[in-house]
């Protein structure tokens, strides 16, 4: 029986059999773990409710069978309790999980990047440090980022033209000059697009004091972004198992 011991931020839980639960874990150093806590939806569990989503702990597991199993939890960072009993971060804090489950699908390959990044801006949600919409998108360009898909804000995402440009696709990477637009391409204010690199490059003194309009128009390029490469993603991932 192999033991070991890691940090976690818990993504998802689901029910197993009578009052076990499975859950979906980002470890600092193990990558993604499924691993299984017994007994923890009795009430005299010990640590049934130190495992709920967006908290950050401290485990112990052994190698099990099929799945890991937790022998022992500490908590970090009990950010579930903040983030459960408010809607509009629980709905945040969801979209960020979802997307740091997809972004480290291969089970335990090591995403230390992408734990940390997700550890400090559920904290950032947690204390309401930002406003949450800002704490979201810069979370997925970042996230999009060390999956090695950075976007440009700046020179053209296809020809590395010297910026300011004015139009966007998420096809291409980023922001696009006058030659290389697409048709269709969206073409968002430069405010806007000054947002979109301030939350890339996490400068908080420029995107705390956006316009809410700039927000959203922000929020839709990056929700588009995001889509384009998850989607890309998926496509790519069934193409290999098919292989
Ligand atoms: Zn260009």
């Amino acid at each position: 029986m192999k033991l070991y011991r890691d940090e976690a931020v818990v993504l998802r839980t689901r029910k197993l059999g009578e009052a076990d639960r499975i859950l979906t874990l980002l470890t600092r150093t193990h990558g993604q773990v499924h691993a299984v806590a017994k007994g923890v939806r009795r009430t005299s569990s010990k640590f049934g409710a130190r495992l709920e989503p967006f908290s950050v702990i401290d485990l112990q597991l052994y190698n099990g069978r099929n799945l890991d199993v937790v022998t022992q939890v500490d908590t970090l960072a009990p950010h579930g309790r903040a983030i459960s009993g408010d809607y509009g971060l629980f709905t945040t804090a969801t979209a960020m999980v979802e997307t740091a489950e997809r972004l480290t699908e291969i089970e335990r390959e090591p995403a230390t990047q992408q734990y940390l990044l997700l550890v400090g801006a559920l904290r950032s949600l947690a204390e309401k440090v930002h406003p949450s919409s800002l704490v979201l998108d810069s979370y997925l360009l970042r996230a999009l980022a060390i999956a090695g898909w950075a976007p440009t804000f700046t020179e053209c995402a296809r020809c590395d033209a010297a910026g300011p440009h004015r139009s966007f696709s998420a096809p291409l990477g980023g922001i696009i000059c006058t030659n290389c637009r697409p048709p269709g391409a969206a073409a968002p204010a430069p405010e806007t697009v000054g947002l979109l690199g301030a939350l890339l490059a996490g400068d908080w003194g420029h995107a705390d004091v956006s316009y809410e309009r700039h927000r959203t128009e922000a929020s839709g390029l990056v929700a588009v972004y995001t889509q384009w490469h998850l989607e890309r993603q998926l496509k790519s991932l069934r193409h290999v198992e098919r292989a």
